[in-house]
């Protein structure tokens, strides 16, 4: 299950950033996610939620940008956005294209609940 491992790599990724003591005030984790990793957002979040429930992250929930697939002809230069699963340029036809974006897998920002902070 690939969103599985997925989600099991956010999950590092946050404590990579967040003081272990900082875990519980994770709230909003804000993502890009290209379309071309197939990656399906609500099983993404729903293996979330599942993994963090018991844990330390479980007030925390994904906010995830879809980046779209596009290439950039070899040929002729222009941008398309092909169908999924093709890299065929929509102007000139041709195959000669290069991916440049839609690979994104990126947790860009964290939000912390301050409230916490303020009790002590
Ligand atoms: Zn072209």
């Amino acid at each position: 299950m690939h969103e599985l491992s997925v989600a099991e790599s956010v999950v590092e990724i946050i404590q990579q950033y967040v003081p272990r003591t900082d875990l519980n005030r994770v709230r909003c984790v804000r993502m890009k996610i290209g379309e071309f990793g197939g990656v399906v957002t609500d099983s993404l979040t729903f293996c979330f939620q599942a993994i963090t429930a018991q844990t330390d992250l479980s007030k925390a929930s994904l906010e995830i940008e879809h980046i779209p697939f596009a290439v950039r002809c070899q040929e002729c230069g222009q941008e398309s956005r092909p169908e999924f699963g093709t890299v065929v340029c929509e102007h000139c036809g041709a195959l000669r294209t290069t991916v440049i974006s839609g690979n994104e897998l990126q947790v860009v920002d964290i939000n912390l609940d301050d409230s916490l902070a303020e009790a002590t």
